[in-house]
């Protein structure tokens, strides 16, 4: 391999994932602030931890607006118009459900349902009242919650491409595990493996080949529990309260930003693979790969990228 072609990765843990850099130039001054700024959002955006500027606005529910730093509001604002999309499945005011689940963390259990059917009164997206004036956040009822899981991830990935792009970088790609952002065109394109459900060695189904384009996948086998022979998974269905069910294992979004690919694997995850490929039909920036129980791989449409199926257990369809 000649020197302009050798990949240098850097790694590091951050927002509970590993987080994978890769560069076509050794420089750990740059990698160090690439992890710095990942960093910097995940302090102010986590539910995780008891204070965080989220958690400032959630521990003022029902008392008073919390104003926050430009960017956050910025993503909050972007959270909330994909909450009211119509037949939205995509909800940020979703927290008081997801604490209460506890999906992927110790103690995790099926609430009682009236617990459940209480908890969805307090998710309404609509009360979580914007002020474009100060850019402060104000939680109507007090209980409620924002949990920005499903969106910080994509939000933080192209804030990272946006500063390698801004530091001169001409190809470089982020992992934050599940989000991945890529930056220009190496020779052959970016190749992307896109993960096969539940595998523990961390197999392949397929490889995406891309070139400035964000991957982004959501799947049930990332975070579950299972009780009395039933899977439940980390997404939720807002207007039940429980995870949300359907044929897919996997979907992986293909789109420039990746907050799009984001906020799209879970409005997918609430349509299912019909509803999902006529959905995508207006939207020719935007294609969706499920993977679905019975072993199909099935693709929206295949513009952007260039898929390989590698394993035979899977019939690919589309
Ligand atoms: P992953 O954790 O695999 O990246 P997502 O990006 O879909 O998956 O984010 C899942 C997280 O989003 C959950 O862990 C939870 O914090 C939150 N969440 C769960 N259900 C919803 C929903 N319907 N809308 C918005 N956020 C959700
Ligand atoms: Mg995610
Ligand atoms: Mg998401």
């Amino acid at each position: 391999m000649s020197d302009s072609t050798r990949v240098y990765s850097y790694s590091a843990v951050l927002m509970g994932s590993p987080i994978l850099l890769k560069l076509f130039a050794h420089n750990e001054p740059l990698a160090s602030r690439v992890f710095r700024l990942i960093k910097h959002y995940e302090d102010l955006l986590t539910v995780n931890r008891a204070q965080s500027q989220v958690m400032d606005i959630n521990h003022a529910a029902g008392q008073h607006p919390v104003v926050v730093s430009a960017p956050v509001y910025t993503l909050i604002k972007c959270a909330k118009a994909a909450s009211l999309l119509p037949q939205s499945t995509f909800n940020f005011a979703i927290g008081p459900l997801v604490k209460r689940w506890r999906i992927g963390f110790k103690g995790d259990s099926v609430p009682p349902a009236d617990e459940i059917t209480q908890l969805l009164t307090l998710t309404n997206p609509e009360q979580v009242v914007l002020n474009d004036d100060d850019m402060s956040v104000f939680l109507a009822q007090p209980g409620m919650e924002i949990d920005l899981g499903a969106i910080a991830k994509g939000f933080i990935a192209d804030r990272v491409r946006d500063y390698l792009r801004q530091e001169g970088v001409e190809q470089g790609l982020i992992n934050l595990g599940g989000n991945v952002q890529t930056l220009g065109t190496p020779e052959g394109g970016w190749s992307i493996g896109l993960k096969k459900p539940f595998s523990t060695s961390g197999a392949m189904i397929g490889t995406l080949e891309i070139e400035n384009k964000s991957v982004v996948t959501s799947g049930v086998y990332e975070r579950f529990f299972e009780q009395n022979g039933h899977l439940y998974h980390h997404i939720l269905d807002p207007r039940t309260g429980y995870p949300l069910d359907n044929e897919l294992d996997s979907v992986t979004i293909i789109s420039a930003d990746s907050i799009d690919g984001d906020i799209w694997t879970t409005l997918m995850y609430g349509m299912g693979v019909e509803k999902g490929c006529m959905a995508l039909r207006s939207r020719p920036d935007i294609e969706a790969i499920f993977v679905t129980k019975n072993k199909e791989v099935v693709l929206s449409s295949s513009h952007l990228y260039r898929f390989t199926l590698l394993d035979s257990d899977y019939r690919l369809t589309g």
